[in-house]
């Protein structure tokens, strides 16, 4: 059994952006790696690279046409029409850019390699370029073009595990691998997400056949609400499913600091939720996601791998941190003048509040049994009255 958690990341993502006007063209995983190595946090011996997953192993998942029109896509520097609209390859903000197989092929590959390492004794993996939570069998979205979560969950699978459970803390609801584990009972995925917002599925009454509970929460979602789904609704699931693995999904994008949602928490509240859940299994596999904004999402990812490895985030920058933090520019008007903990602090202030009546609804109504087991037991109970 590994002691220390490992991390797994590319240099390719230092040099790959989906292009200037995209929300993706910001550095991400490699400002997370620079912050973890400029804190001290990542020895050389805690760091693998990622291989680039096989066009044989992404068909574990995806469709082999669709795999091919990425290499091709790649290879060419553009897709035909008929392409382009039958995998979504240069639609719905799924831009046609230079490392379009490679990248995510890379974040893939992470996954598939975390699993091997859970399945041969690791206990935590972290791979922050993971998380791609909306890609399809055979087409791109809300960014994703690969589904590597559904990949590694795939692998830990076919490596004997039975029973996996998918925790998914992303602003955006983790359709793809809810649907792509829709029925499964070896899967419970769990996803939190803001309530009315793309890619607009994921509603209370989403049980996808019995493999999902679905957690849709009210704009300005704030840190002592996250805490109390984490109690009420993220532990007791996890719990009663006895997982053999668990898969985070940490994106960084319900943060109050990011442009993409309307969620508020601090990054502390993210750290708070992996840590407790933690011990819900004995393999953990964690992986970012969504997440916009340069300086929230490197110094929150950062903190999830010191969290991992039982330090504090909760420090000031080192003066080489710093340093990696002043360099980051970003095209949107916060960019110009970001505020001072941005830039000499890992950690945001704490983003407290009420736990309001539409959050206990969604964390009760989680664990209520599903619409067929209640009415089983109303019928039991019906059956054992009369006699
Ligand atoms: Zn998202």
């Amino acid at each position: 059994m590994s002691a220390r958690p490992l991390f797994l990341g590319s240099e390719i993502y230092r040099r790959s952006s989906y292009g200037a006007k995209h929300p993706l063209a910001i550095p991400r995983v490699s400002t997370t790696i620079d912050l973890c190595r400029a804190m001290g946090w990542l020895p050389d011996a805690q760091y693998r690279d990622s291989p680039m997953a096989t066009p044989a192993q992404l068909a574990r998942f995806h469709d082999p046409a669709y795999i091919d029109a990425l290499q091709r896509a790649e290879a060419d520097g553009q897709v035909d029409a008929a392409t382009a609209e039958r995998h979504a390859i240069g639609r719905f903000g799924n831009p046609l850019f230079p490392e379009i197989f490679r990248r995510p092929a890379t974040g893939a590959g992470a996954s598939l390699l975390a699993a091997r390492l859970l399945l041969d004794g690791a206990d935590t993996v972290y791979s922050p370029a993971g998380g791609t939570h909306h890609g399809r069998r055979d087409r791109a979205s809300g960014f994703c073009y690969l589904n590597d979560p559904v990949l590694g969950i795939l692998a830990l699978l076919d490596g004997g595990l039975e029973r996996v459970l998918y925790v998914d803390l992303d602003a955006h609801h983790g359709d793809g691998v809810e649907a792509a584990f829709a029925g499964d009972a070896r899967v419970l995925t769990v996803s939190v997400h803001e309530d009315g917002r793309w890619p607009f599925t994921g509603a209370v009454a989403d049980r996808a056949g019995g493999s999902a509970r679905n957690l849709p929460v009210p704009p300005g979602f704030n840190d002592c609400e996250l805490a109390w789904v984490v109690e009420h609704a993220l532990l007791p699931l996890g719990r009663g499913f006895m997982p053999q693995a668990l898969v985070i999904q940490c994106g960084a994008d319900a943060l109050a600091d990011d442009p993409l949602s309307r969620l508020e928490l601090s990054n502390g509240a993210l750290w708070s939720a992996v840590t407790a859940l933690l011990p819900l299994a004995p393999r953990r596999l964690v992986l970012g996601g969504g997440g916009y904004n340069p300086w929230s999402v490197a110094r929150c990812w950062a903190g999830v791998w010191a969290g991992l490895n039982g330090i504090d985030p909760a420090i000031p920058a080192t003066p080489a941190a710093e340093a990696v933090l002043r360099a980051l520019t970003w095209s949107r008007a916060a960019g110009r003048n970001p505020p001072a903990h941005w830039l000499t602090a890992l950690a945001d202030p704490p983003r407290c509040g009420p736990v309001r009546d539409a959050v206990r609804r969604v964390a009760a109504a989680a664990l209520e049994p599903a619409s067929y087991e209640r009415m089983l037991m109303a019928a039991t109970s019906n059956v054992s009255g009369r006699t």
